[in-house]
């Protein structure tokens, strides 16, 4: 008997087998629409013109590697905060922000998480039914129980406002509620600004603690619209907690640059926040890596990089909705009678296309095109190329 032999094997990640079915399949024309990355026109997951001139620009610094402050680079925290809340907002100069480099959007939802759990004994979560799978698992790992609220209605492909609304009000006071800021995963699908208004009425009478993870600015309509529903919080006055990643909005997926943001509710309250914020960090990771930031913050602080990189931005968001509307028109063309029109209503990467999980099955086995079980697609795997072949093999299945 050795010390290891009684731990048993994990549950297999399903992402993860699928891209082994995938990479295992022989025929020519497989698509994987099961993953979580933004693909060019090529099929190629992009190094953007902003990223590589800012690297080029740091390379030949070559600065030294010293520690980073635990909190990271104060030009990329000050930068990340003017994309929340707007370059114009007294917010900046309130005294009442709070902001940690983290390693991705991942990090800043755990260090928000061990804070809320540490520091205000935080130990219930409600995410939205269905959500990112790693929301459940993280808080959980984090010593949450996590529950769900209502989100999806698979009956319109659309939001079950009245749903969400009673599942928040029935939550025990000052529990945490967890929402995404814009370009749900996994269905799309987002609140309006008067949905959103509700939610916030809800959350300050309930006395909750609102938590936005924001994984997609910028693939929705805009950085600033997708946006919208941090600013609103932040009027309403309630305290916040805000996870920032931006894998998808630089292609950075690897380097990790994500960030935690806290909005207090006085000036007085912030620098022990920090403090107390300082010590998650310290006690899991002890301080940030430099790259991704340094990368991020040079584009993000530059007037020229900044507007190659909000051009690059909406290039990949008006590449995605042109699939979209493609992947519309193309199943209507293939005689698919249902109402397909959700598709192009739905935000960011990806799409709940409403498929069965056995129409999942075939499509894979039938036709070498792979999704999630649970239909989600990701349209940013989609390109001319594999378009028609995707279109013709789903309308298949439909019949
Ligand atoms: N939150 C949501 C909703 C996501 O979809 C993702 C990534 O897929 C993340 C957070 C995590 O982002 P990161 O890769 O920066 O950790």
């Amino acid at each position: 008997m050795s010390l290891f032999s009684a731990v048993e094997l994990a549950p297999r990640d399903p992402i993860l087998g699928l891209n082994e079915a995938f990479n295992a399949d022989t025929r020519p024309n497989k698509v994987n629409l099961g993953v979580g990355v933004y693909y060019d026109e090529a099929g190629k997951v992009p190094l953007l013109k902003a990223v590589a001139a800012a690297e080029e620009a740091l390379v030949a610094e070559h600065a030294a590697r010293t520690y980073l402050p635990m909190e990271g680079i104060a030009a990329y925290d000050a930068a990340v905060q003017r994309l929340l809340f707007g370059q114009d907002s007294p917010l900046l100069d309130s005294g009442r922000l709070v902001t940690a480099q983290s390693l991705g959007g991942t990090g800043a939802l755990k260090l928000g998480a061990d804070f809320l759990h540490r520091q205000l004994g935080k130990s219930l979560v409600a995410i939205s039914d269905p959500s990112w799978e790693n929301h459940r698992a993280l808080f959980e790992a984090a010593g949450y129980e996590v529950v769900t609220y209502p989100y999806y209605d698979p009956a319109t492909h659309g939001l079950n406002l009245d749903g969400m609304l009673a599942g928040i009000e029935a939550l025990p006071e000052g529990s945490v509620v967890l929402l995404h800021a814009c370009c749900h995963n996994p269905t799309g699908v987002d609140l309006s600004l008067a949905d959103w208004a509700r939610v916030i009425d809800v959350i300050q009478r309930r006395q909750h603690v609102p938590f936005l993870d924001i994984a997609y600015q910028g693939f929705g309509e805009n950085l600033q619209d997708d946006a919208v529903a941090v600013r609103l919080f932040a009027e309403s006055g309630l305290p916040l907690l805000i996870a920032s990643s931006f894998s998808k909005s630089f292609s950075l997926y690897g380097e990790r640059v994500g960030a935690l943001t806290i909005l207090t509710g006085e000036r007085d309250e912030t620098a022990p926040v920090l403090s107390q914020l300082k010590r998650v960090i310290r006690t899991n990771y002890s301080n940030p890596p430099i790259h991704g930031a340094k990368v991020v913050a040079r584009v993000l602080n530059d007037a020229h990089l900044y507007a190659l990189w909000e051009d690059e931005l909406a290039g990949m968001r008006v590449r995605i909705k042109a699939m979209r509307q493609a992947m519309v028109e193309q199943l209507q063309a293939a005689g698919v009678s249902r109402d397909m029109g959700f598709i192009q209503r739905q935000r960011g990467m990806f799409s709940y296309s409403g498929l069965s999980a056995d129409q999942v099955a075939r499509l894979a086995s039938e036709y070498g095109i792979y999704a999630v079980s649970s239909g989600r697609i990701c349209v940013a795997a989609l390109n001319q190329g594999n378009i028609a072949a995707v279109t013709t093999a789903i309308a298949a299945v439909l019949r």
